[in-house]
């Protein structure tokens, strides 16, 4: 230490140059160091709390100087200037200062364990009031903000929106090309929707591909819906992920308080119970709430309850509509159609009760029970003397998006001892144009098992003939709506002659639905159109009923081309 260095203070001048170097040099390059070093533990602003750590930046800042002292001295020394009467004192210095740097020292290492230990709070805290997959806030702190907010337009008067926001096809992203490619598409979705909208206003993810958007002060309900608009259309811009370009749509429903209701709860409720509105409407659009949709809302729960106990309680039917051969009236396939004795209503016909099975999912499950059903209904049909009668069946966007389909139909094939070109799956073309890739590869596969494909409705969806050629397609039902008017209006019996024409030039069968009087059928015979289906040629019955009236036309009482 520095109080030996100055037992030489009495030696000649030689002696005071030795020491110069030795000392003087080394103090100068110490104390330099330390202010360095000194500059290196420097607090910053955040680091107010630290103690320990400003006695070390205050230790070493006073230790460098210290030694940049005993450098002035031995340069003043060599100079001959001699040296201060407080040297000696320097010695008791320099230990104060060795002691708060060593104190200064263990309280830092104290201090970050504590601070270490209050980050790790932070994170938590963070983690518990955000969603770990996007980053935003999540419903609890979504929650505390509404009624942040809602308290504060209570005092002021003023409004506050809740935007409710709904991906409409994200299940079917997710199921074709994984959740890793589904979650990045969620958080960029995220992204996208928070630079749409203004630094005030919370985005929360509140659940799988929901989001939910607070608008604390909006002048006018109007704001809102402008708020909803600009939020959609973001959405509707192609999203790239993972070398995917992916189309989404988003559906948005809006409650403004405290006109639609004054806390929370409500308001939550009321923008998701507009959103079904908006989805309903045909999504891709937003929907303000409107107090007539909450007992909408709660009829459509009671029939979702309801639907879920159909299957397992034997409520679901299958009626049959057979198809017959235009050329010679015979009945070559039944169609098979659900039904649903529900308890208090009646029997419902499937466009009461569709839309809340697919939206729930409820499809799966149901659509899995029809195609066994229908297939084992096929097989007495049969033997009731039409052997080689096909059995069709309707499927769902959402089975078709079910990766589990083409195995869960080469199983009943097998099961219901069912020849594969005896069963015909029919698609709308909306429905297969929504996903046409994972559309595509399911129906590749299905073609695979020998399983045929009609499109159903044709001529309502998106009319893109491409997709006639892309996908492996059996049959062409042309839709009642270009049958209605053929034998009484020139242009709709131009349409459905085109349509027709079309399907023969692509080799397709052609069936035409909806078929109710007989001038109907005259026209399809003339344009040498496969097979025809509607009231006219008989209506939806059940199995036995078919079963019957199929052993009468093997009696040939059933003459359709004859008339
Ligand atoms: P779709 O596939 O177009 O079925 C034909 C519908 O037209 C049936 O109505 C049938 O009763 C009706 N129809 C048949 N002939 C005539 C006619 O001459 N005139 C008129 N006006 N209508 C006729 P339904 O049974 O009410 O079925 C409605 C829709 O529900 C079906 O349309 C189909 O898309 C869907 N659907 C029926 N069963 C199922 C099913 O098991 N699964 C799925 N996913 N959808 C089904
Ligand atoms: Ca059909
Ligand atoms: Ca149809």
């Amino acid at each position: 230490g520095a109080a030996t260095t100055f037992a030489f203070v009495a030696t000649p001048d030689g002696a005071a140059l030795r020491h110069f170097v030795r000392v003087g040099v080394r103090s100068l390059l110490v104390g330099l160091a330390f202010l360095v070093g000194a500059a290196g533990v420097w607090p910053t602003a955040g680091d107010a709390a630290r103690v320990g750590r400003r006695l070390v930046a205050a230790g070493f800042v006073l230790f460098g100087a210290q030694q940049l002292h005993y450098f002035g001295i031995t340069t003043a020394r060599v100079l001959g200037w001699g040296v201060p009467g407080y040297v000696p004192l320097m010695g008791i210095a320099d230990l104060i200062l060795q002691w708060t740097i060593g104190l200064g020292m263990v309280m830092c290492l104290l201090e970050e364990e504590r601070f270490s230990a209050m980050r790790a709070a932070r994170r938590a805290e963070h983690l518990a009031y955000h969603d770990a997959l996007t980053g935003l806030p999540n419903r609890r702190l979504l929650r505390d903000h509404l009624e942040l907010a809602l308290a504060q337009a209570r005092r002021t008067g003023g409004r506050v929106a809740v935007v409710f926001l709904d991906l409409d096809r994200f299940k079917v992203i997710n199921d074709s090309l994984g959740h890793g490619v589904g979650d990045r598409l969620l958080d960029a979705v995220g992204d996208r929707i928070r630079h749409a909208v203004r630094a005030g206003d919370t985005l929360a993810r509140i659940g799988g591909d929901e989001f939910t958007l607070l608008l604390p002060a909006v002048a006018d309900p109007d704001d809102a819906g402008a708020v909803a608009r600009k939020v959609v259309e973001a959405v509707r811009a192609p999203f790239t992920v993972d070398g995917h370009e992916l189309f989404v749509t988003a559906s948005a429903g809006i409650s403004v308080a405290p006109d639609d209701g004054a806390d929370a709860d409500t308001l939550l409720k009321h923008a998701d119970v507009a959103m079904y509105r908006a989805k309903e409407a045909g999504s891709d659009s937003f929907a303000f709430f409107a107090p007539e949709m909450n007992a909408r809302a709660a009829e459509r729960l009671a029939l979702e309850s309801a639907l879920r106990r159909a299957l397992p309680a034997g409520q679901l039917r299958l009626l049959f509509q057979p198809v017959f051969s235009v050329e010679t009236g015979r009945p070559v396939a039944a169609e098979a159609l659900l039904r649903w004795a529900h308890p208090e209503r009646g029997v419902l016909a499937p466009d009461a009760f569709l839309g809340v099975a697919e939206a729930t999912g409820l499809i799966v499950p149901i659509g899995a029970w029809v195609l066994r059903e229908a297939c084992a209904c096929a097989r007495r049909l049969r033997a009731a003397g039409a052997p080689e009668l096909a059995v069709l069946v309707n499927l769902s966007a959402r089975q078709l998006a079910e990766a589990g389909l083409v195995e869960e139909v080469r199983a009943v094939l097998v099961d219901e001892a069912t020849p594969p070109h005896l069963l015909e799956l029919e698609i709308t073309e909306s429905l297969a144009m929504r996903e046409p890739l994972a559309a595509e590869a399911a129906l590749r596969g299905l073609r695979a098992l020998g399983v045929r494909i009609s499109v159903d409705d044709f001529g309502t969806g998106y009319s893109s003939f491409g997709y006639l050629r892309r996908f492996p397609v059996d049959t062409l039902k042309i839709d009642r709506s270009f049958v209605r008017d053929v034998d009484t209006d020139e242009g709709g019996a131009a349409i459905a002659a085109a349509i027709i024409a079309m399907g023969q030039r692509l080799g397709l069968r052609v069936v035409a639905e909806g078929v109710e009087r007989e001038g109907q059928l005259a026209f399809l015979r003339a344009q040498r159109c496969d097979a025809a289906q509607g009231f006219h040629l008989g209506r939806p019955v059940p199995a036995e009923a078919l079963e019957a009236m199929l052993r009468g036309a093997c009696a040939g009482e059933v003459a359709v081309a004859g008339d």
